[in-house]
């Protein structure tokens, strides 16, 4: 039992954790509520079942872009990965094992969306709103609902008039037989990337729609043989090693490539230079690799790696389109030049809204009525360690500004498990009934930030092109934490305590 305030002096809140969210981020602050006590736990999820993205999402080629054993818990290493970079359902697996050995599956409610949420200051406890009128309390609240969780849909005209079948690849439809027909998908990111080589053998004809080429890089796509992961489930170890370059590698990315452009932009175009061999490599088409060639600089927008991407643009069934969308009729698509293409099925590879439906990704209002998005879009996107907010008590927000750290979101969901332990640690010392991040600390932080963002790629190199959804409408980049990995876990588990105001109990 968590050791906090006396709840019987005053009106008990029904939970004392709502977490909202059952992808890995609601799964991992479940764990740590747990270890601190907490056992009246409640986890929200809109989906019919835990895994958030890896839930979700389910299109053929599903797997990760970060290596495997980087791409997991730190304290929970699964030696079951096929391949170092996992297929989807492997993830999904590792989030349901995870979830059993935790005994996290209790706490959750599916099919159960959340509207928004209330600080009632007078019980000193959150008003949780769901979409079916029904209202929770609880003391504390956690939105877990990741980065990525509101597919967008693009603003094509036209595209509502289309009689033929359209999937969104977050939403991928198993039951359509795609054999033959013909098909176009709109969009070049990280997810058609990894759908396009696999349905360009069964699919009559695919047009692929680009209106921006990704840097995309050769996938070290090795798989691990049974013996190798036998190894590892005996001599755990010998995966920590393995992890330990996987780490290494993705930080020298991050770090150096993207954070530390101003010193080391030479790292940077040896990138891009490594980037245009692929491309000639695999492309024999001079015109086509042209086409697949960024116009930005090498970590504006997301990269990801894949060895059969610009191979299948070399078969005869898929077609590069770059004359840009005009409009979509009933059976096809008009590109700017005014030629049609006939189209069956309309593949929507568009990605997510990440700033308008998503930051934050329900309503909250906080003390004397302060309105989370509202207050973000009037002064700037904001939150102490990437979670807490001043005017909002009792609340930690997980993909918020400034919180993602390196490329894997286990190393952001683990900084925030040991806030979480930090804070909470201290709220169960004093007793106390609420917490909430001072005004100059969480200014503090901001400074320091947008400080460090300043020796980015981001604000010396060359993105006006790119397009990139790490970008807000202002032209700021505040998803990402500028820092190394081991920055971030250091600010974790040492943050001054007087960063926070704590009221009794
Ligand atoms: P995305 O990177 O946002 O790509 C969306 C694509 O749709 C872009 O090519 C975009 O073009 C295009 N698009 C959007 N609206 C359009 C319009 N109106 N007309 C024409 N084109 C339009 O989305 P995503 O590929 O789903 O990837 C999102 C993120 O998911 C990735 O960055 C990554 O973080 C994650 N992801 C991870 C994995 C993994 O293995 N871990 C796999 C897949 C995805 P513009 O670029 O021109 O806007």
């Amino acid at each position: 039992m968590f050791h906090g305030v006396a709840l019987s002096t005053m009106t008990a809140p029904q939970h004392d954790v709502i977490i909202v969210g059952a992808g890995f981020g609601g799964i991992g602050s479940a764990i740590q509520f747990t270890r601190l006590g907490f056992e009246n736990i409640l986890i929200l999820d809109r989906e019919d079942d835990l895994g958030g993205t890896w839930h979700v999402n389910r299109y053929p080629g599903l797997a990760v872009d970060v290596p495997s054993p980087t791409f997991s818990f730190w304290f929970e290493p699964n030696p079951n990965w096929s391949k170092l970079y996992a297929p989807g359902s492997e993830l999904k697996q590792y989030a349901l094992d995870v979830a059993d050995k935790y005994d996290i599956r209790r706490f959750m409610r599916f099919n159960t969306t959340v509207e928004g949420a209330t600080w009632d200051e007078d019980a000193s406890m959150w008003q949780v709103t769901l979409a079916d009128g029904e209202t929770l309390t609880t003391r504390f609240l956690m939105c877990a609902t990741g980065f990525l969780s509101q597919p967008a849909a693009p603003d094509i005209p036209g595209l509502e008039d289309f009689e033929g079948h359209i999937v969104h690849t977050a939403r991928w439809d198993d039951e359509y037989d795609f054999t033959g027909k013909r098909a176009a998908m709109i969009g070049t990111g990280s997810t058609a990337v990894q759908v396009i080589p696999e349905l360009a053998p069964v699919i009559g004809d695919l047009t692929v729609y680009q209106r921006t080429p990704m840097w995309v890089m050769p996938k070290l796509d090795l798989p691990i043989p049974a013996a190798m992961r036998e190894v590892f489930r005996r001599v755990p170890a010998t995966q920590r090693a393995v992890r330990w370059v996987t780490d290494v590698t993705q930080e020298i990315l991050m770090l150096i490539a993207m954070w530390k452009y101003r010193r080391f932009r030479a790292l940077n175009d040896s990138a891009k230079k490594l980037a245009a061999l692929f491309r000639f490599a695999q492309v024999r088409d001079r015109g086509i690799r042209q086409a697949l060639t960024p116009s930005y600089d090498y970590g504006c927008k997301r990269p990801t790696v894949s060895n059969d991407y610009y191979r299948a643009f070399g078969r005869d069934n898929v077609h590069l389109e770059t004359a840009g969308i005009d409009h979509i009729e009933r059976d096809g698509i008009v590109t700017r030049d005014g030629r049609k293409t006939p189209v069956d099925v309309l593949l929507l590879a568009t990605g997510y809204d990440v700033w308008e439906k998503n930051l934050p990704a329900i309503e909250v209002i906080g003390r004397e009525g302060r309105n989370l998005g509202k207050w973000w879009r009037d002064t700037a996107f904001q939150a102490y360690e990437g979670v807490s907010m001043p005017y909002f008590p009792n609340f930690l927000n997980s993909a918020g500004p400034y919180s993602w750290v390196g490329l894997s979101w286990f190393t952001t969901v683990e900084c925030q498990m040991r806030h979480i332990s930090r804070l909470f640690g201290e709220v169960s010392r004093r007793g106390a009934r609420t917490f909430e991040v001072t005004e100059s600390a969480n200014s503090r932080f901001y400074d320091e930030m947008t400080t460090r963002i300043a020796d980015s790629v981001f604000a010396l190199g060359n993105c006006a092109s790119s397009r990139s959804y790490w970008f807000n409408s202002k032209g700021e980049t505040p998803l990402f934490r500028p820092t190394s990995v081991r920055e971030a876990v250091t600010a974790q588990d040492t943050f001054a305590l007087s960063d926070y105001t704590f009221t009794d109990g």
